[in-house]
Parts: C-alpha cells; sequence; structure tokens
C-alpha cells in the first residue's frame, strides 16, 4: 500500500505498540493511558479536579493572556477567522481555564478552585525531538488563594505525579518575578544595563530589548550570556511582600522535603506570570529538557476583563517530554496486547463455535480472541503467541463430535481435556 496522505509533520499518530517516527520513539496507546492514569490517581489524593475546555479559543484571549510579545503569540499560533470570529486552536490551557473560572463564576462556589486538565496543545513551532506542533499537556491551576501553601501545593502535586509515574532524575528551579511593578522597574533597570552593550545584542535581544528585556536573559548565544553575568538580577528589585511570600514558599518546600534550587534568572516567558515561578528539567532530555513549568499569574484575570485581580497559581507539563523521560530512564511501560483466551478453530463449524463460545467468554468479563481470516492452525497458533494468550482453545470436527476440547495453558505448556458442558465455567 502506498499512502496518498500523511500525519502532518510535527503531528504523530498514537498506536497500540509503540514505534520510531522521525527518530522520534511513540509510545503505544497503553503507554498514554498508563501515564494519564498516574496523573489521575495523584489528582484525586490532591483533591484535584477536572476541567475539560474547547480546544478551540478566540484569538483575543490568548493574545491578551500569553502576551503580544511572546513568541507563541507573534510566531506560532494556529489561528484563523469564520466571518467576523478569530479563533485560534489553543497553545496553552491556563488563559482558558481563567476564561472558564470567569464565566461561570466559580468564585461563587467558596473555597478556591482546584483543578487539573490533559488535552492537546497547538503551537507551529520547528518541530524536533521532544517539540512538536501538536502535544500535549496536563497541568493544575488553584485559582483564588494567594496563599503561599497554593504554590507549595501546585508544586507538590506536579512532583507527585513525576514520581508516581516512577520518573527519577528531574530538578526543580525556582524564582520569584515580584509584582507587577517590581517587574516594571526591573525592566527598566534591565535597559539601563544593556543600552551601552546594544552593539553586541543580536537583532531579536536589541527588539526583546524594547518589548520585553526579560526575555533577553533566556537567550543562548555566547556572547550574550557573557553579558548576563553582571545583570542586575530581579530579586535586588521586588517588592517585601512578594520577597516574603517567596521565603514563605521555600518553607513549604522544605517542610515537605521538596528539593529545589533557587534559579535568579529564571523567569519564564510568559506575560502573565507574578511572583512565584518554577520550572522543572529532565537532565537527559538533551536540549528540550523542560518537562514542565509554571508559577502564579495574580494578573491574568484583570488582563482577561476580571473586575479585580483573581490570585492563582498553576504548572503546565508536556506529556511527551516525560515520555521521553521515562524511556530515557528505561522506565517499562505495560502492555495491553495481551488476551486471556485464543480460540484455534480449524473448519467450517469449528469456526461458528468459536464465536459462539469466544462471545459467551467475553460476555462473563474474560478477554477472548480469535482468528477472523480463516487461516491455517498453525498460523492461528501463531497469532496465539504473539498475543500472548495464556490459554488456547483448540477445536475441531473431532473435538465437535467427541464433545471435548484441549485447553493449553501457555505458560507451562500443559494440556488438558475439557468437557465442553463445563468449558466457560472453566475459562472464566
Ligand atoms: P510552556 O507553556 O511553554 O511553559 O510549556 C509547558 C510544557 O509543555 C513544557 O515544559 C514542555 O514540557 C511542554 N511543551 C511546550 N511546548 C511544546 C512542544 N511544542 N512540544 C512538546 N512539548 C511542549
Amino acid at each position: 500500500m502506498n499512502p496518498s496522505f500523511q500525519n502532518i509533520q510535527g503531528t504523530f499518530d498514537v498506536l497500540p505498540d509503540s514505534y520510531t517516527a522521525d527518530g522520534n520513539r511513540i509510545e503505544s496507546s497503553s503507554a498514554w493511558r498508563d501515564v494519564e492514569g498516574g496523573i489521575r490517581e495523584v489528582m484525586r489524593r490532591f483533591n484535584i479536579r477536572e476541567i475539560r475546555t474547547p480546544v478551540i479559543e478566540p484569538t483575543e484571549l490568548i493574545a491578551r493572556s500569553v502576551g503580544q510579545a511572546s513568541d507563541i503569540v507573534t510566531k506560532e499560533m494556529f489561528a484563523f477567522s469564520r466571518g467576523d470570529t478569530n479563533y485560534v486552536l489553543r497553545p496553552e490551557v491556563t488563559a482558558s481555564v481563567m476564561r472558564s473560572y470567569l464565566q461561570h463564576h466559580l468564585d461563587q462556589k467558596g473555597g478556591c478552585q482546584r483543578l487539573f486538565y490533559v488535552g492537546p496543545c497547538f503551537r507551529a513551532e520547528r518541530p524536533q525531538k521532544g517539540r512538536y506542533r501538536q502535544f500535549h499537556q496536563f497541568g493544575v491551576e488553584i485559582i483564588g488563594s494567594d496563599d503561599a501553601r497554593a504554590d507549595s501545593e501546585t508544586i507538590f502535586s506536579m512532583i507527585e505525579v513525576y514520581r508516581t509515574i516512577g520518573l527519577r532524575k528531574f530538578k526543580l528551579r525556582i524564582n520569584s518575578l515580584g509584582d507587577i511593578e517590581s517587574r516594571s522597574r526591573y525592566r527598566a533597570a534591565l535597559r539601563t544595563y544593556f543600552q551601552p552593550h546594544v552593539s553586541i545584542l543580536s537583532e531579536t535581544s536589541r527588539n526583546r530589548l524594547e518589548s520585553n528585556p526579560l526575555r533577553i536573559l533566556d537567550t543562548k548565544i555566547e556572547e550574550e550570556r557573557a553579558l548576563l553575568v553582571d545583570a542586575p538580577v530581579l530579586m535586588d528589585y521586588i517588592d517585601d511582600s512578594s520577597r516574603d511570600h517567596f521565603e514563605d514558599v521555600k518553607k513549604q518546600l522544605q517542610s515537605l522535603e521538596i528539593e529545589f534550587e533557587v534559579d535568579l534568572m529564571l523567569v519564564r516567558g510568559l506575560d502573565y506570570y507574578s511572583r512565584t515561578t518554577f520550572e522543572l528539567d529532565s537532565p537527559l532530555l538533551g536540549a528540550q529538557s523542560a518537562l514542565a513549568g509554571g508559577g502564579r499569574y495574580d494578573g491574568l484575570a484583570t488582563e482577561i476583563g476580571a473586575k479585580k485581580d483573581v490570585p492563582a497559581v498553576g504548572f503546565a507539563a508536556g506529556m511527551e517530554r516525560l515520555m521521553l523521560a521515562l524511556a530515557a530512564e528505561q522506565i517499562e511501560f505495560s502492555d495491553d496486547r495481551s488476551v486471556s483466551v485464543f480460540f484455534v478453530g480449524v473448519g467450517e463449524q469449528a469456526s461458528d463455535w468459536v464465536v459462539r463460545h469466544a462471545g459467551e467468554v467475553r460476555r462473563k468479563g474474560v478477554s477472548a480472541a480469535f482468528d477472523l481470516k480463516g487461516r491455517s492452525m498453525k498460523a492461528q497458533m501463531k497469532e496465539a503467541n504473539r498475543l500472548n494468550a495464556e490459554r488456547v482453545v483448540i477445536i475441531g470436527d473431532d473435538e465437535l463430535e467427541k464433545g471435548s476440547v484441549p485447553v493449553r495453558d501457555m505458560n507451562t505448556g500443559e494440556q488438558v481435556q475439557i468437557d465442553m458442558k463445563h468449558l466457560i465455567s472453566h475459562l472464566t
């Protein structure tokens, strides 16, 4: 077969078995289910409940929340319009969760909202290992509390997902961005600092100097990195209340025995962050090492139309990166290929018998399979092996006549003869 169509570059199919495409290992659908199951299990433990929002959102929502100057909005949105409405395939989910929170007045439900999501996101980035155009994120948003315990709770739930699923090697870095005013003071300080060095700066950084100088701190260019050594650090500009808040967050993390490192250069790209910011990296992922990132975004609600600030904190994590990291740590995923009973039927009558009996076994809740292509006994046995069948029932004209069938235990190789009358109860 010569297929006319291929999946769009930067997207991938998840198949029942894992495979490799463009040098990337794509895990099986059962591995995805396992990982999602792990996430849900941890969320249950933390009493964090699921929210599902549409994958299309108004473009304006994303532009306002993620920030006009961000890479996502300037370069990476899959946006389109129909009539007078502009749509975007969501590049992340926090904006949608906050939109939904405000739209459904979830603030009136009492307490704060503890929400998680799992689902696809879309960014028109250059595809490479660990970076796709359709990828999947899971994340947590705790909305309605400015307490440092909401921050540590968010970080703890994130770490627990990785730990529960089995990942061992990751590193947490945290920082504080202060409030909006402290960031604007810091921006001014950065502009003053970089101004005399403008000739060394790349064009991108020169543009960022105007639009968002904090982004220059993310630079990978050697000469620019050298400049950063003496650059002002944000921590010297943050307000007292944010500083106290940060101290509190650190205390909470310590009391939960969560290891972290304070990284004064961690600023993260999105505009809506304030105060706490954090990132989780894997040492095994090469260039795309970020497993997850997040922080506090107290100003997002007003950015998208709320009358007053709504304190909130959250993280977003990449599922593909998590799966790559698990594979790098050689953690085995389960396989759902196996079947409990395989029926080998030879001859037309036997085939009908197989359909009926496999049906009965399945109705009793036990998995069963049989050949659908009229193949030879040898080919059917091979199929039973491929499916890791625990037991195989072999039936032909002779067995039908005798009223008893051999049942072979595929692990021990032992074979017993079972009276047809007792077969179903024997198998189920
Ligand atoms: P961000 O919203 O950019 O902080 O992304 C949060 C997490 O999503 C990152 O830490 C990555 O694990 C993952 N991620 C972001 N962009 C992509 C992408 N294009 N492909 C795969 N994973 C991604």
